[in-house]
């Protein structure tokens, strides 16, 4: 499939998952915070505007208070959340400065999908941050966020948040990394001659069937959820690539258009078809 469409694309959504910018569960990888900041201030000053999406409030904060695992009750994670989003923003802002580049933290719960006031405050608030030329890092505003029957405010993982800030800011790509080069055809960690697809035109059931289910092995939030948030991205017309987080420098790859990772675009034929009945 030709990528040159990737080299066109202007308002990028990139995401990051905890295990990405972790070394361990509870240790920081400063180094690969410092080279995502240089490559999203390098594209933000090539006349791009770049979104991140970061995970890891829970993760740092186990670090920041130096906790050998996390713990399981949700007031606790609440209070590690609430500790590590101000030290992982603290984090990003100071690596991000060394390349003269503003952020500022955006936090989301997921009602703001059904208020459409909330939708567009969000909305104004990010375009707002890129018309200033500053970079918008958000994650879900884990330490309020609850899961309970009735009033359901959590997002629970940032796949699904990433594709919900792409589709309400009308990014043209969204790029998910990940602790995995793409999609596999079968388990890479397992299989040796697991086959990485290079391009996805549609979400059908052989490649929902490759996901190995909600939290595989195969990456932090599970494929599941990632391959839900390409489908989102392929139903408006959107970009979007998995990618391995190992390098950051890759996304300058991608934004050239070259076969890294895995490339999901609705098919242009299916689409001219459509478009011709
Ligand atoms: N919002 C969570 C955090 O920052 C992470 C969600 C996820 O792992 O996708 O810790």
């Amino acid at each position: 499939m030709n990528r040159d469409i990737l080299k066109e694309c202007k308002r990028v959504v990139i995401k990051i998952g905890t295990n990405s910018i972790m070394k361990s569960p509870t240790k920081v990888d400063y180094h690969k915070i410092d080279r995502l900041a240089f490559v999203c201030s390098s594209l933000q000053q090539q006349g791009k505007e770049v979104v991140l999406v970061s995970s890891g409030a829970v993760g740092v904060g186990a670090s920041t208070l130096k906790m050998d695992k996390y713990p399981s009750a949700v007031a606790e994670q609440q209070a590690l959340a609430s500790v590590g989003q101000s030290a992982l923003m603290n984090l990003y802002s100071r690596f991000f400065q060394h390349y003269e580049q503003y952020v500022g933290q955006i936090l989301m719960t997921r009602d703001i999908i059904n208020y459409p006031n909330s939708y567009a405050n969000c909305n104004t608030s990010i375009n707002s941050l890129l018309d200033k030329n500053i970079i918008p890092i958000i994650n879900e505003n884990d330490a309020v966020s609850v899961d309970e029957s009735g009033h359901c405010t959590k997002f629970g993982e940032n796949d699904t948040l990433a594709a919900v800030v792409a589709e309400l800011v009308d990014a043209d790509l969204l790029i998910i990394m990940s602790d995995v080069d793409g999609l596999y055809d079968s388990n890479p960690h397992t299989n040796p001659d697991a086959a990485l697809i290079s391009y996805v035109g549609e979400i059908d059931t052989d490649i929902l069937s490759m996901a190995g289910g909600a939290g595989s092995i195969f990456s932090t939030g599970g494929m599941e959820t990632k391959l839900k948030a390409a489908q989102k991205m392929m139903s408006i017309n959107k970009s979007m690539m998995i990618i391995s987080a190992e390098n950051p420098n890759i996304i300058f790859d991608i934004l050239n258009g070259e076969d890294v990772g895995t490339f999901f675009k609705k098919n242009e034929a299916e689409l001219q078809i459509q478009g011709d009945e």
